[in-house]
């Protein structure tokens, strides 16, 4: 990694574009951020290597009770043989785009696989990756989909093509997001679809965002992403963008109990386009040939 010393805080090429043109702008729980000038992105400039960040995990995700709302989605497969499946997975995927006969579908971040049975459910061939092997060794008997413990750079996924590639909430926790985009063109079809969801960095009801705590910033989140930076990610990284929408459906939001007035306000303005909500959710398609 090309890394260079500014005002004595070290920068990185761009992780979104590999653009060398990058400024400082500011930092987030001590953190450095850098905005590239090319594509926009917004990323930590000095992300702890990998080592670290598994730990930095099993900290923030199993400590902190993030694990919890998995076990209870695992029970409801058990018990109801599908756990629900929020607005945006279902009418910006799942209702849109209906699989040909033995069309595949790869969920990377698949964590105890509701998705996965969402989307077998709905006719895909489904299969997953996942970062943790507990979350894979609790859930793969209960629901029978093939699972793969690793990351997309380094699995290995013998049945590839596939026709889509979903990853929900994952690009802004990659320490190089381009990489993981040259990764999923290889598994790809041809023209198969790219979708995901990232938080919105555009968002203007950024006191939801901070509700979320320390795992919505650094070292958890390390790319912020919005409309037009994810649209620049795509075409930078040979996909051409179907639709980046940001959400405008604030129900599933944090703060609503405490701030009822302010809450409701804020959801009107979402849905009617003023503001923007603090997810965006995305699909491309992967061209052919050499990006
Ligand atoms: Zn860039």
């Amino acid at each position: 990694m090309d890394e260079r010393a500014v005002n004595c805080v070290k920068m990185r090429d761009c992780p979104g574009c590999g653009c060398a043109k990058v400024v400082m702008e500011g930092s987030l729980m001590g953190y450095p951020l850098q905005r590239c000038t090319g594509c926009r992105l917004l990323a930590v400039s000095n992300p702890p290597d990998d080592a670290s960040l598994q730990d930095i995990y099993n900290k923030v995700y199993v400590s902190g009770g993030l694990y919890q709302p998995h076990l209870k989605q695992l029970e409801e497969i058990r018990t109801l043989g599908a756990s629900r499946q929020g607005f945006y997975r279902n009418h910006m995927f799942l209702k849109r785009f209906k699989p040909a006969n033995g069309d595949r579908l790869l969920e990377v971040g698949c964590g105890v696989g509701a998705f996965l049975v969402a989307a077998r459910n709905a006719g895909w061939m489904a299969e997953g990756v996942d970062l943790s092997e507990e979350a894979l060794q609790a859930s793969a008997s209960v629901h029978g989909i093939p699972v793969h413990h690793g990351t997309l750079e380094t699995v290995s996924l013998t049945n590839a093509p596939y026709a889509a590639l979903v990853c929900w909430e994952v690009m802004e926790h990659l320490v190089q997001p381009s990489r993981f985009l040259a990764r999923a063109r290889e598994l790809l079809s041809p023209g198969g679809l790219f979708v995901c969801s990232v938080p919105n960095e555009g968002s203007k009801v950024p006191r939801y965002v901070k509700q979320l705590g320390a795992a919505s910033v650094p070292p958890i989140h390390l790319n912020f992403f919005d409309r037009q930076s994810l649209t620049r990610l795509f075409e930078q990284n040979g996909f051409i963008p179907v639709s980046v929408v940001s959400q405008k459906i604030l129900w599933s939001m944090a703060g609503r109990s405490e701030h009822m007035v302010r809450w409701f306000f804020d959801q009107c303005l979402a849905l009617v386009g003023i503001t923007e909500g603090p997810h965006l959710f995305a699909v491309a398609r992967s061209k052919s040939g050499a990006v």
